[in-house]
Order: C-alpha cells, then sequence, then structure tokens
C-alpha cells in the first residue's frame, strides 16, 4: 500500500501540515509553530516516516480516516525519504469565491482553524526550515481546498517558492475568478490550471455554483495570450470536467476552437465519477473517435486511457526514486518544454474508481485475513466500500451494484470471510 503522505506534503492556509488531501486533509500531522523546525515532519521519526512503516506493513495509518481517502493506492510500495519531497502541496487559501457541487461548503470552511489565508511570514519559515536541513522540493502544487487568488498575497507567495527552490517545478490551480496583471505571467510559474468546465454561463454555472464565465474564461484568455506573445514558458492547462451539460458536439468544437484562439497548451477534459457526468463519454477512446468526427486533427489529441495512464504513472514514480533520474528528466523538461508556437493539445484525466485497484485491495484483505490479522481486513473492505458509496449523495443516476458486480467474486470472497463466525467478526 502507498499513499501520497509518505513522499508528498499539504501545507494548509493556516501553518499546519495535514494529510494528503480528500479524507486526509482534517488530520494534522504537524501543528504550525514559530519555535519549531516545521522540516521535522520528515525526520526518521515523523508523521511520514510512520505513515510509510506503517504501510509497508500494510495496516492504514489512520484506521478511521484512512478507510475514506481516495488516495490510497494498492499499487506500488511506499518509498519515504528525509531527504526530498515530491510534492509540497500549498493552499493559499481556503476561502472559495464559488461553491462547486463536490466542493466543501461555506460552513465546511468556516469550521477550519483560522487563519483562513496562508501568510508569506509563515511560509517562508517552512521554506527556510526544509532548505536549511538541504530538503530538497521538487513540485510546489499551490491549489488545496480553497482558490488561490483569493490570497491578496499569493504572487508573492509564488515567487517566495522560486526564490527557495529555483529548480522546482511550480503549478497552480486556479477557477480564474480574479483581476488579470501581467505580472501574474512573470511570477515565476512554469504551470497554471484552469478549472473552467464549459463554454457559457448557463452550463458553467450548474456546477461552478456562484461562478461568472465571463469573468474567468477572460482571465485565461487575458493570461494566455500575454504569455504567448511574451514568449513566456508557463504551461497553460484548461482544465473541462465533462458532464451531461456540457459534452455536446458544439460545446466540445468550441471548447477546442477558444483554447487554440488563445494559446492555450493543453486542453484536459477530466472524466469524473462525481455529481453530474458526462454519461455520454465515459472513456478516452469515446472521446477520441467524437473529437475526429467534430474535426479535431488527430495529431492535436494526446489521450491516455486510465489503464495507461495509471501505468505511466507508476513508471514515472519509480523513476522518480532516482534523484539522478529525477534531475536528468527535470533538465531535458526544461530544454524541450513547449514552445509558443505549438498549437493546442487535447489531454484526459480522470477523477473515477479505478476497479483493479479495488479488486487489489479486496485481495490484500483476504491474505491478512488468512494471516489472522482480522482489524486490517476490515479495514480494507470499509475502504472498499466507501470508495464505492462515495458518489451516490452526488449522482441519483450511480448504482453502486453495477460496481460491486465488478468486483464479483473478490468482493463476496472477503465479505463471507469477515461475515464467518470462526473469525468472530461481524461487519
Ligand atoms: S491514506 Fe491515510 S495516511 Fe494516507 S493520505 Fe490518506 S488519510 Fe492520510
Ligand atoms: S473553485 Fe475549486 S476550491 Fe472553489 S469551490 Fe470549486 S472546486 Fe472548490
Amino acid at each position: 500500500m502507498q499513499c501520497p503522505s509518505v513522499d508528498s506534503l499539504f501545507l494548509r492556509a493556516n501553518g499546519n501540515f495535514v494529510c494528503w488531501d480528500d479524507a486526509g486533509s482534517d488530520k494534522i500531522l504537524l501543528k504550525y509553530d514559530t519555535r519549531k523546525d516545521m522540516s521535522c515532519i520528515v525526520s526518521a521519526d515523523g508523521p511520514c516516516a510512520l505513515i510509510a512503516e506503517k504501510l509497508a506493513g500494510n495496516t492504514l495509518p489512520f484506521p478511521e480516516t484512512c478507510p475514506g481517502c481516495y488516495c490510497l493506492s494498492f499499487v506500488g510500495y511506499p518509498c519515504f525519504s528525509n531527504r526530498v519531497i515530491n510534492v509540497m502541496q500549498v493552499e493559499p487559501s481556503s476561502r472559495c469565491t464559488l461553491e462547486c457541487k463536490a466542493c466543501a461548503t461555506p460552513c465546511e470552511r468556516d469550521r477550519l482553524q483560522p487563519p483562513h489565508t496562508l501568510s508569506p511570514s509563515v511560509f517562508r519559515k517552512v521554506l527556510e526550515d526544509f532548505s536549511r536541513n538541504g530538503i530538497d522540493i521538487r513540485t510546489f502544487d499551490f491549489s488545496g481546498h480553497g482558490e488561490p487568488l483569493m490570497n491578496p498575497d499569493l504572487w508573492q507567495i509564488v515567487r517566495l517558492a522560486r526564490k527557495y527552490y529555483p529548480n522546482a517545478f511550480l503549478t497552480l490551480i486556479t477557477n480564474a475568478h480574479g483581476d488579470f496583471d501581467e505580472r501574474h505571467v512573470f511570477s515565476g510559474l512554469d504551470q497554471i490550471q484552469f478549472s473552467i468546465d464549459g463554454v457559457d454561463q448557463e452550463n458553467f454555472e450548474k456546477y461552478r455554483v456562484g461562478g461568472n464565465y465571463e469573468r474567468a474564461s477572460g482571465y485565461m484568455e487575458s493570461f494566455a495570450r500575454t504569455a504567448r506573445s511574451s514568449g513566456s514558458s508557463v504551461r497553460i492547462v484548461w482544465r473541462y470536467i465533462l458532464f451531461n451539460h456540457n459534452d455536446n458536439d458544439d460545446q466540445l468544437r468550441k471548447a477546442f476552437e477558444m483554447a487554440s484562439a488563445f494559446g492555450v497548451h493543453d486542453l484536459r477534459f477530466i472524466f469524473t465519477h462525481k455529481g453530474m457526468w458526462s454519461t455520454v463519454l465515459t472513456s478516452s477512446a469515446e472521446l477520441r473517435n467524437h473529437l475526429i468526427d467534430l474535426e479535431v486533427p488527430s495529431r492535436s489529441i494526446h489521450m491516455d486511457s486510465f489503464k495507461s495512464l495509471r501505468r505511466r504513472q507508476k513508471l514515472g514514480q519509480s523513476l522518480k526514486r532516482s534523484q539522478s533520474i529525477y534531475r536528468t528528466a527535470r533538465k531535458l523538461w526544461r530544454t524541450v518544454r513547449r514552445k509558443p508556437t505549438r498549437s493546442t493539445i487535447v489531454t484526459s484525466d480522470y477523477y473515477q474508481l479505478y476497479e483493479p485497484e479495488l479488486v487489489k485491495a479486496l485481495n490484500l484483505g483476504c491474505r491478512l485475513l488468512r494471516a489472522g490479522r482480522i482489524p486490517d481486513a476490515r479495514a480494507l473492505f470499509l475502504h472498499v466500500n466507501r470508495m464505492v458509496q462515495s458518489p451516490v449523495s452526488n449522482n441519483a443516476s450511480y448504482d453502486p451494484a453495477i460496481i460491486y458486480r465488478h468486483l464479483g467474486r473478490s468482493y463476496r470472497r472477503l465479505e463471507a470471510s469477515l461475515n464467518d463466525d470462526s473469525t468472530g467478526i461481524a461487519i
């Protein structure tokens, strides 16, 4: 088993380090303290090392939290290092301008420990602690559970990351409800991702509740045009989650035309299993055929299937384990990265249940049960159930029974064994 908290960190706006995203984001791993060296989170006996140790032994580190965690993975093995952080996710703000249907509600945000905006001085202290101890941070991902542009010091925070870690990859995700300023393009970012699902106000706001389409697309257009005309190397990604209300031919064609006209590098369609997901386009193969019918040039379509994306990610993870391979790959990437004249490509990404991984979890559960590790097996069974049930609240047409059918024998075997009187366990 593995999860991102082994080699990556999530710094919340209040300065605390928490577990990686989703279910774990309330689990504080290290509280912010001006007197404390914050890099101790990756010391040999710190929280990340303990998480790695538990996962390597096939035990969920936090039995009350981990079963509901989307980040838990059954591919590969945990690889902890106290010298290298793969990704530091930084939350510039825990507030947001929008109320997207699958995100935290304003009440949930109010319940978070303040401050709700990351202060540059807190971030500087974190950076100083890590760099003083010679800990490398490969990627800074400015996102979290709020909107980065709501932090008035956002661009100063980005520049601080660049100053302390000149070779790191800096990426940011935004809903683009901000006031554009040319200086944003030259803040030191390597990549910016705009979350804009649709090509008109009516459909955009069905998921992005409270959103203003003109404002968001205007910000993206200004950013992309400025970056292209100035020769900036910042990579521009338009993230477009596919729903039933934004997946028709006209909308897809218009999205590609707009992306090409603005100079977006990567128009990324995202398949989801949450909310009002597209029931017409459910795989990259379907989407590819559809785009070709719409006369999007096939050379512009660079889509992975879910399976091949997972394979590529796994290979990427193994390569990243070697610092020298990683450095060489980074150098190469910097040399060949997208030139301003290159055209828009269309890619895909997935926020979907991956059934083969759930089957792995169930099979591991059976092995643990045979070894007499009933609580560990039970935790994995709970994890599978939480994953299968999680989309229900947001989608009336979602039928978990279909997923259970696909999990088939593996699910029934673990369920029966756990219910078996001889284990003394009732689920
Ligand atoms: S699997 Fe557990 S330890 Fe890992 S990120 Fe999720 S909640 Fe945290
Ligand atoms: S824009 Fe992002 S942070 Fe804001 S509500 Fe939507 S998903 Fe959540």
